[in-house]
């Protein structure tokens, strides 16, 4: 039975039983705290809404919103490079091996691969760091397992992909880790197999927390609950920013309002931040969408906005991102030993930079950084598009049959 063996019919886990996960069943590292919990003037105190309001702007925004401090239509323009065009005659989005598809100009991605090389290339290294350890992948969904559309709702990830992830899934343990809600995110995969942390690792859905009642430095972690899923599966809810729902609320309100003449914009809800997509807008408006934004932010400074490719991403200002969730799934699911785990983590957008760089700075397995275009990245190594991801997956899958397979016969040996 899979981590998240879920109803097919049902979005979410049915929570029940909830309890506050005490001290004693945490054995999570005092660094990976959203905040401090001494720290009263955190935006995540019982008052957040309202304190976020009034509070000094400075002190609880700092210095972070890359929005407010750039050149709106420059900044919007940098982090949304226009796509590849693919040749005529091939068809987009079919999720082929890579090699079947033509582009028109392979330069840049071959520019990319002196600073990142390409993982399939360099898959001989990658699994000679991972050889006698125990793998574990995480995989950011838009851009990464689905192509990027004009239409969010329509980023299907194909059949192919579903199939390669689920056996992924069945081999190591895995992770969507979106900036979509959880359950969106989990809607469009549809894989009980594996793990899910949604709105950029804010919303996680885990397996129960280990017992370390001998090491000093656990703490215990607010918005932490151990409950079970409808299959009665024990797991564990972590949601760290859970304060700022009444607000995340109400901006979303809000953004839908003031972007409603705006043709082609759209606003979504993904629980604990809110994505202003502008893909679709004709860019001399851009600048009006950025404009509101920032005004109906500026009421808010315990939000925040970044860049996304032709979006704009609000979520809470908490130390909290995608890099944490992993520390935060590596911790729970008992795969903290760097000596022992070699973690893998795929993405393709700006937040996963957070997850590569924990990797490099913590010096454990390898960021790979999907891109068909140059970037700066803390990424080891790059994947040209999603087709490239399945490519890479299905080399992982047959590496670790051939070595699942080596060690059987090894045991039969032994045991003749
Ligand atoms: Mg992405």
């Amino acid at each position: 039975m899979g981590p998240m063996e879920l109803n097919s019919s049902h979005v979410s886990p049915v929570l029940t039983e909830s309890v506050a996960v005490n001290k004693s069943r945490l054995g999570i590292h005092s660094s990976l705290l959203p905040y401090s919990q001494q720290d009263s003037s955190s935006p995540l105190s019982p008052a957040a809404g309202k304190l976020s309001r009034t509070g000094s702007r400075k002190s609880a925004a700092g210095n972070i919103d890359d929005v407010r401090f750039n050149g709106w239509l420059d900044a919007m323009k940098a982090s949304s490079p226009p796509r590849k065009k693919i040749l005529k005659g091939s068809v987009i989005n079919t999720l082929l091996p890579s090699s079947n598809i033509e582009y028109d100009n392979n330069e840049d991605y071959h520019s990319l691969t002196v600073d990142y090389p390409s993982a399939i290339e360099c898959f001989g290294n990658i699994i000679g760091r991972a050889k006698n350890k125990r793998v574990a992948v995480f995989l950011d969904y838009d851009g990464t397992l689905s192509p990027i559309v004009d239409d969010p709702d329509c980023a299907f990830m194909s059949d192919p992909m579903r199939e390669t992830v689920g056996s992924v899934g069945r081999c190591f343990p895995t992770a969507i880790i979106s900036g979509r809600s959880r359950d969106n995110v989990y809607d469009l995969v549809k894989l009980t197999e594996l793990y899910y942390a949604g709105s950029h690792g804010m919303d996680i859905i885990g397996p129960p927390l280990r017992h370390n009642n001998n090491d000093v430095s656990t703490n215990n972690l607010p918005n932490c609950v151990n409950s079970t899923d409808h299959q009665g599966n024990q797991i564990t809810l972590f949601q760290p920013a859970t304060q700022f729902l009444p607000i995340i609320d109400e901006v979303f309100r809000t953004l839908v309002e003031i972007t409603k003449d705006i043709r082609g914009a759209k606003v979504e809800n993904h629980k604990f931040c809110v994505s202003v997509h502008y893909r679709n807008v004709e860019e001399n408006n851009w600048t009006i969408i950025g404009q509101r934004v920032h005004d109906v932010l500026k009421n808010y400074p315990g939000l925040r906005s970044t860049h996304g490719r032709k979006v704009l991403e609000i979520r809470p200002v908490i130390d909290w991102n995608k890099g944490k969730a992993v520390l935060f799934l590596l911790e729970s699911l008992d795969l903290n030993d760097k000596d022992d785990v070699f973690p893998i983590y795929i993405g393709d957008d700006k937040t996963d930079e957070d997850a590569f760089k924990i990797l490099r700075e913590s010096n454990r397995g390898c960021g790979i950084l999907v891109s068909s275009v140059m970037k700066e990245s803390s990424a080891s190594y790059s994947l040209r598009d999603p087709n490239q991801v399945m490519e890479f997956l299905q080399l992982l899958l047959n590496w670790n049959h051939k070595r699942e397979t080596k060690h059987f016969n090894k045991q039969i040996k032994v045991k003749v």
